[in-house]
Formats: C-alpha cells, structure tokens, sequence
C-alpha cells in the first residue's frame, strides 16, 4: 500500500537533463515519466512542479546584467517548455497529462485554476505545473511548496541528483552520513540546506513535509511513494 493518496514532485529540470549540457534529454525524460506512471498505477494521485534550470535561470548565465524580473519570466517560460516536454512524453506514455500554467499563455496551455486542478487529480489525471508561482524573484521550489500546499498534497517530494540530506557534502568528506529523518528545526539549527528559504519556511508553515531523495536512483520514487527508507524526510 502507498503511504500517500496526493504528492506533489518536484523535479528540477536539470532532471530532465540527463547527461547533456543543457536542454532535455529524451531517454531520461522517457524513464522519468515511466516512474511517474509506476506510482500513478499504484493509485496514487501525482501532481509535477518542474523546473527551467536546463533551459534558462533568472539568476546566471545569458541572465548576467539583464533586468532580474525579466530574466526571471524568460525562466519561468523555460519552465512552459519543459512542462510541454514532460505532458507530451506523459500522454505518449499511456498517462493522462494536464499542464497548468501560472502565467497567462492560454493558446498554449492552459491557466492554473486550483480546482480544476483538483478535479484533474481527483479522475487520475497527471497535473504538471508550469512557470512557478508566476511571479519573479521567486523558484520553482517555492512553486512546489505553495502547490503542495493548495492541492492538499500529503507530501512535497523533492527529486534532487543527491538521495537526500547529509551531515556534510558527502563529495568532500567521507564521514558525512545521510539522515533518515530529520526536523525543520534541525535543518535550520544545524545550517543544512533542504530547498531554498522561502519554499522551506512555507513548509514549515504549513506543516507539510518534504523529502529529499535521488530521481537517477533507479525506482526510487516508488520506495519514496511506499514509505521505505530512501532519501530524507524533512518534518515538523
Ligand atoms: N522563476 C521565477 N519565479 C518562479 C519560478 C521560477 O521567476 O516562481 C524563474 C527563475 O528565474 C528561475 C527560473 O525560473 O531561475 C527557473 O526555475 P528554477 O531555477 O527554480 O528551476 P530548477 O532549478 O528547478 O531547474
């Protein structure tokens, strides 16, 4: 049995990478959806936040001297693209995908409204968020906390290339052990870094947790979804 009816997935969308430079990768955008679909089957209820990083961020690269806010909507369209990437991909899959966008872009894709939303999910439908919060100066993890929050999602899962939350950067010290579990509190008191501040204090918020866990493992999301001890969980 799942241990969640309603998650919210963050994926970032050097997810969606893979090994090339920028830009989306077929066969890793192929095998992400395919471990969507395998907890969709188990019955449960699947919304996406996806990420632009691959494409364009407000904050680096070609954004380097351009107006932050403006930077910020071209990455937040970035988000669009990979939202159009990751629904197509989904319906070929044998998934019913919705793509909801935070930005008025309607001839394209269609406008968040919450319960539309929630209808969506409610028939098994695949709801895939895109363009953030629509607003600048914000993240896509925001996005995932405020979405998670609105939609009643039991749990923010936050897919990263590290399978969770580590005493120290695991890469530089070898003593560095990963914690099963951990509070908002201990995140905040030993300094460690879960998702960027505002996405973690609306978590915290809102009591909803979080868990940290690597999307490149094979399966991982399912034994995320299943409750066993993969990645971190991050509560009240
Ligand atoms: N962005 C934004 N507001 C939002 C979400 C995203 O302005 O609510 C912009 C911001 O410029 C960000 C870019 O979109 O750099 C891509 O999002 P993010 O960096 O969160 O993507 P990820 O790192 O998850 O790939």
């Amino acid at each position: 049995m799942p241990a969640y009816k309603r998650i919210l997935l963050k994926l970032s969308g050097e997810a969606l990478m893979g090994d090339d430079a920028f830009g989306i990768n077929r066969a890793t955008i192929v095998r992400m959806v395919e471990e969507i679909a395998e907890v969709t089957r188990m019955g449960v209820q699947v919304a996406v936040v996806i990420g632009g990083g691959n494409i364009f961020r407000g904050v680096a690269g070609g954004s380097v001297g351009m107006d932050r806010a403006t930077a910020d909507y071209m990455g937040m369209l970035a988000t669009v693209m990979n939202a159009l990437a990751l629904g197509d991909t989904m319906d070929k899959a044998g998934l019913v995908a919705r793509v909801m966008s935070a930005i008025g872009i309607e001839r394209v894709v269609e406008p968040y409204v919450r319960p539309k939303a929630l209808q969506y999910l409610e028939e098994g439908k695949v709801v895939v968020f895109a363009a953030g919060t629509g607003n600048p100066f914000f993240t896509t993890d925001t996005a995932a906390a405020l979405r998670g929050a609105e939609i009643g999602a039991e749990i923010v899962l936050k897919a990263t290339k590290v399978d969770g939350v580590y005493s120290a950067d695991p890469k530089k010290d070898p003593e560095a052990t990963r914690y099963t579990s951990i509070t908002f509190d201990e995140v905040i008191g030993k300094n460690l870094e879960v998702m960027d501040a505002t996405a973690f204090a609306l978590c915290r918020d809102q009591k909803l947790p979080i868990k940290i866990f690597s999307i490149f493992k094979l399966g991982a999301l399912r034994r995320v979804v299943m409750g066993e001890d993969e990645g971190t969980l991050v509560h009240v």
